[in-house]
């Protein structure tokens, strides 16, 4: 065997033999993507949209650069981040347990908190447990990159969100998206390749978050039952949302628990905290609790994170008018916008409306000019969207007015033809 080469020996990876650009952080192409974004928007005279920093709670108004703005940028849909019980159930968690379980759970990090939390999620679906993780990302990382391998196929829709993909990429299993929302295409795709693989995930959303609409769930319950494989809906944006109760996908469709093998959310949206979570069945949760590595190697969730989820949780239960409110207003939004003519894509009306614009530095002018106006509304660029679909995207909330509704879409009304 050769011993080990010495510092500074022509090894091939010797300091001189490699050129500067792979050692220095400003020649990585990311950084490079960024530059000249931003010297686009420099010349087109915009202020950087992205990373504007809300002094306060973000709800229907935030308050951002010391001034009170109309927000649609933020996913706090039944209000709950601000209510002061929702508050007050973080102050008496933090006051217990103190700020950190400073361990993985199942080490020493475990609390009651969690169990309740888990419980509760797990009755709201009617299925056997339900897991908590710390992130919702890491959740959807972790979960599809443990559960599948090399040999097994994991079907996406194209929209799917990066979290799905990145833990597709780490699982090693065969990744292949269908075209969006297309129930034909995946079926096709399953014709073709089903025989070929063992395990099969489909991985689709309850809601998508760019366009506001919905898979036809149970067409794709039918095809996952005939093939023979998992079904997985991300109801990060579903969940408190659609249903009349709230209780996502699964009651907008009234379809039973089972329907769907592995139900997966976020905290961080109508739950008002952060964090994601799996529910399903008692092999599929206890499988993840003991060995996906995003939980069994993580932090558990602080109390004073889980503690207003579980809050949040129980007064969408209380408060269903809350969730009817929200469809309400977000019907409205869809279809004052339409009567003014603009172009809201598939947009069903349940908290996500984009408003497409067509090209990225007029989505990009446009939030500029309406944020100089009082309105806070995130463009969505090219590359995240294809240039021809660039948009504004707004999130409404139960605490949205009609009269922020209007105000709004007049400004953007003249906005719009002023460009
Ligand atoms: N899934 C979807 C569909 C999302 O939109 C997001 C983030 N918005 C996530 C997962 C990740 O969740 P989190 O931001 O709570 O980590």
């Amino acid at each position: 065997s050769r011993p080990a080469p010495e510092h500074g020996e022509a090894s091939g990876t010797s300091a001189g033999e490699v050129p500067e650009r792979l050692t220095r952080f400003d020649a990585h192409p990311g950084y490079q993507q960024l530059t000249m974004m931003r010297e686009a928007a420099r010349r087109l005279g915009l202020t950087d949209p992205f990373f504007r920093c809300h002094q306060g709670n973000a709800g229907a108004t935030s308050r951002i650069d010391d001034r009170d703005v109309i927000n649609f940028a933020s996913y706090n849909y039944l209000g709950f981040s601000g209510d002061p019980r929702v508050n007050q159930a973080a102050i008496d968690a933090v006051q217990h347990y103190g700020s950190s379980v400073s361990a993985s759970r199942i080490v020493s990090g475990e609390r009651p908190i969690h169990g309740e939390l888990e419980r509760a999620i797990a009755d709201t679906y009617q299925v056997d447990d339900a897991v908590v993780f710390v992130s919702g990302h890491a959740t959807n990382v972790s979960t599809l990159g443990y559960l599948l391998g090399p040999g097994d196929l994991i079907l996406h829709d194209e929209y799917i969100h990066n979290s799905a993909l990145v833990g597709a990429q780490l699982s090693g299993a065969r990744r292949m998206g269908f075209a969006h929302n297309d129930a034909d295409a995946l079926e096709d795709l399953l014709h073709r390749h089903r025989p070929q693989f063992e395990r099969v995930v489909i991985v689709i959303e309850g809601l998508y978050s760019m366009d506001g609409d919905l898979p036809d769930l149970p067409r794709f319950v039918e095809i996952k039952r005939r093939h023979q494989a998992w079904l997985m809906v991300d109801e990060a944006h579903s969940f408190g949302v659609l249903g009349r109760n709230g209780r996502g996908l699964r009651e907008h469709f009234d379809v039973p628990p089972e329907a769907v093998d592995i139900w997966m959310g976020t905290m961080s949206k109508t739950l008002a905290g952060c964090g994601g979570y799996i529910a399903g069945c008692q092999a599929l949760v206890d499988t993840l609790r003991h060995l996906a590595p995003g939980f069994l190697y993580s932090v558990g969730m602080p109390a004073q994170v889980a503690a207003p989820s579980l809050k949040a949780l129980a007064l969408m239960h209380e408060e269903p008018q809350r969730v009817r409110r929200l469809q309400a207003i977000s019907r409205y939004f869809l279809e004052q916008a339409r009567a003014l003519g603009l172009d809201t894509g598939e947009s069903i009306g349940a908290a996500v409306v984009p408003v497409i614009i067509g090209s990225s530095a007029r989505a990009a002018g446009l939030s500029h000019a309406l944020f100089e106006r009082g309105i806070n509304v995130q463009p969505i660029l090219h590359p995240a969207v294809p240039e021809k679909s660039a948009r504004l995207r707004f999130f409404l909330s139960c605490e949205h007015t009609e009269q922020q509704v209007d105000q709004t879409l007049e400004i953007l009304d003249e906005e719009l033809t002023r460009t």
